[in-house]
C-alpha cells in the first residue's frame, strides 16, 4: 500500500462499555479493538525510516516492526517483538500514557497535525490476541548461571527486573509485603481499567521463566538484608514504590470518613471490600468528594460511583488544562456522571457530634503565572469560602516514597523527599543494591518503572558477570 493511501485511513475508535452500565459495575471500560480494526489501524503506520515513536517509548519497543507484523497478520511475531523489551504488554496497552510518550512522538502528531497511530491500542490487541487466541507454549526457564538475586517489591519495576534477570539465567526471588502480587497494578488501579486476570497472566509468565515469589514478606521486618545475604543473595533490586499517602494537614482532616485514596483503593481492589462476601468494611458514601486531579483521584472517584455514590465529585485547585490525569480517564469520568469542582480547594472539614465528616469548606481559586512545575499557579480568592455536604472524603494529593528500606539500610543515601539516590546505572551508594521505579522517582508511571527495572537488570548483570 502506498503512503498516500495509508494517510487516508481514519484512526480507529476504541469500543467502550456503555457509561450507564459500566458506572454501576466493574466491567472493563475499554473493550479492545477487533482483529479487522487492528489490521486497518496498522495500515496507517508509515514504517518511518527514522521511527520517532520509538524514542518516545521508555522501554524502546520496536514499534514499526510489531505494527508491520500486525498488518501482515503475523500476530505471534508481533507479540514476540513487543516482549523482547516489554514483559507486561497487556498492562501497558491499557494504562500507559501513550498520548504523552510514543504517540506524542509519532510522525502524524509531530509533523502532520493528525491523530497518531493508535500504538497503545495495537499493543493491547497483540497481547490480548496472544492470551485469548494463540495460547502459545509456556516460556521455559533459561539455563541457570547460579547467581542468586533478590527483588524487593512486585510492582512493575520489580516484575520487569525479575523477568530480565531470569531470562539471563539468574535465580530470582521477589519478596512482596502484601498477600498478592503486582504493587499498584493490583491494589491501586481498579478492575474496570485493568482486570486482575491480566495482571495474574503476566505474572504467571514470569513464574514460567523460573522467578520465585514470596508474598507476605516484608524485607526489613520479616527478614533483614544481612540475613538475605547469608542466604546467598549476591545483589538486590529495590522497587518498593511510593505507597505513603500525602495529606494536606488542614483542620478536621482526621475526622471519621476522611481517608487517603491509597487506603480507599486498597480496601476495594486488594481486599475486595466492594463485594458482599468480603470481611473488609468500606464507607459507601452517598456524597463523595475526592481531592486531587491525578489518575489516582480519577480511579477513586469512579470507584465511589460504582459503590453507589449519588454525587461523586472531583475537587481540584486548578483547571482541566493543568489536570495530570490521562485525558481518557477524564473523558470516561465525565461520561459516567462525575462532577468536577475545578478551581476549588478544601480549607477545612467539619464533623458531626460523632466525629464523622459532614461538610467541606471550599475556597475558590484563580490561576496566575506558571510555577516551577510549569503549570499555572492556583491562588485563593479571599472571602470566597463556601460549604458543601459530604459523607466521605478521599484525599488524593500525591504520595511519598516507602520509607522502610532506607530506614533498614542506614548507609543508603536518600534525597530530602526520601527517594533513594542512584547513579545513571541505577546503582545506589551501597554496591550490591540497585533501585528503580517510584522509590527513586517519586510517584511516576508504570512504563518508567518498567524502564528502570530493565536498565537496572542489564547494569547489575554486567557488574555481576564481570567479577
Ligand atoms: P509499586 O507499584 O508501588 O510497587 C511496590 C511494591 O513494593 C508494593 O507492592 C509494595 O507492597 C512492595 N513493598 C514495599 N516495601 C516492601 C518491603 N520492604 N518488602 C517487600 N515488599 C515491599 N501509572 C501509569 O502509567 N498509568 C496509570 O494509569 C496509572 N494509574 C495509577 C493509579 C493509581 C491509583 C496509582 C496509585 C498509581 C497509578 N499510576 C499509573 C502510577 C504507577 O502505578 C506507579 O508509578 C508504578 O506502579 C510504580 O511502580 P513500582 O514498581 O515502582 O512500585
Ligand atoms: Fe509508524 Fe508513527 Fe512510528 Fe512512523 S512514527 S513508524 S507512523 S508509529
Amino acid at each position: 500500500m502506498e503512503n498516500k493511501d495509508r494517510l487516508k485511513i481514519e484512526k480507529v475508535k476504541m469500543p467502550e462499555a456503555d457509561p450507564e452500565v459500566r458506572s454501576h459495575s466493574n466491567v472493563e471500560v475499554n473493550s479492545g479493538i477487533s482483529k479487522e480494526q487492528a489490521i486497518m489501524e496498522a495500515q496507517r503506520c508509515l514504517n518511518c525510516k527514522n521511527p520517532t515513536c520509538v524514542d518516545g517509548c521508555p522501554v524502546s519497543v520496536n514499534i514499526p516492526k510489531f505494527i508491520k507484523e500486525i498488518e501482515e497478520e503475523k500476530f505471534e511475531d508481533a507479540i514476540t517483538t513487543i516482549k523482547q523489551t516489554n514483559l507486561l504488554p497487556a498492562v501497558c496497552g491499557r494504562v500507559c500514557p501513550q498520548e504523552k510518550q510514543c504517540e506524542a512522538s509519532c510522525i502524524y502528531t509531530l509533523r502532520m497535525n493528525k491523530p497518531s497511530v493508535a500504538i497503545g491500542y495495537l499493543e493491547r490487541f497483540a497481547a490480548d490476541y496472544e492470551r485469548e487466541q494463540l495460547k502459545l507454549a509456556k516460556a521455559k526457564p533459561a539455563k541457570s548461571n547460579g547467581i542468586k538475586v533478590a527483588v524487593i517489591g512486585s510492582g512493575p519495576a520489580g516484575l520487569t527486573f525479575a523477568g530480565e534477570m531470569a531470562t539471563k539465567g539468574c535465580q530470582v526471588t521477589v519478596f512482596e509485603a502484601l498477600h498478592k502480587l503486582g504493587g499498584v497494578l493490583r491494589y491501586g488501579i481498579p478492575e474496570f481499567r485493568l482486570p486482575k486476570e491480566i495482571v495474574d497472566y503476566e505474572i504467571n509468565t514470569l513464574k514460567d521463566l523460573g522467578v520465585e515469589f514470596r508474598e507476605n514478606f516484608i524485607v526489613g521486618k520479616t527478614i533483614s538484608f544481612e540475613q538475605l545475604k547469608e542466604e546467598g543473595y549476591k545483589a538486590f533490586f529495590v522497587g518498593s514504590g511510593a505507597g505513603l499517602p500525602n495529606f494536606m494537614n488542614i483542620k478536621g482532616e482526621n475526622s471519621i470518613g476522611v481517608m487517603s485514596s491509597n487506603e480507599y483503593l486498597t480496601r476495594v481492589n486488594l481486599m475486595n471490600a466492594g463485594s458482599k462476601e468480603s470481611d473488609t468494611p468500606i464507607n459507601r458514601g452517598k456524597h463523595v468528594a475526592v481531592i486531587g486531579g491525578g489518575n489516582t483521584a480519577m480511579d477513586s472517584v469512579r470507584t465511589a460511583k460504582r459503590l453507589g455514590a449519588e454525587r461523586a465529585m472531583i475537587i481540584y485547585r486548578r483547571s482541566f488544562d493543568e489536570m495530570p490525569a490521562r485525558l481518557e480517564e477524564i473523558k470516561h469520568a465525565k461520561e459516567e456522571g462525575i462532577e468536577f469542582l475545578n478551581l476549588n480547594n478544601p480549607v477545612e472539614y467539619i464533623a458531626d457530634e460523632n466525629g464523622r465528616v459532614k461538610k467541606i469548606v471550599l475556597q475558590k481559586m484563580e490561576l496566575s503565572e506558571p510555577d516551577e512545575s510549569g503549570r499555572k499557579r492556583p491562588v485563593p480568592i479571599k472571602g470566597s469560602e463556601y460549604e458543601i455536604d459530604v459523607d466521605l472524603v478521599v484525599v488524593s494529593v500525591g504520595v511519598s516514597p516507602n520509607p522502610l528500606i532506607p530506614s533498614e539500610v542506614k548507609e543508603l543515601k536518600t534525597s530530602k523527599w526520601g527517594t533513594i539516590l542512584t547513579d545513571d546505572n541505577l546503582q545506589t551508594n551501597v554496591e550490591e543494591i540497585y533501585a528503580g521505579g517510584d522509590i527513586v522517582r517519586g510517584g511516576a508511571t508504570v512504563i518508567l518503572a518498567m524502564g528502570d527495572g530493565r536498565k537496572a537488570a542489564n547494569e547489575m548483570y554486567k557488574k555481576l558477570t564481570e567479577k
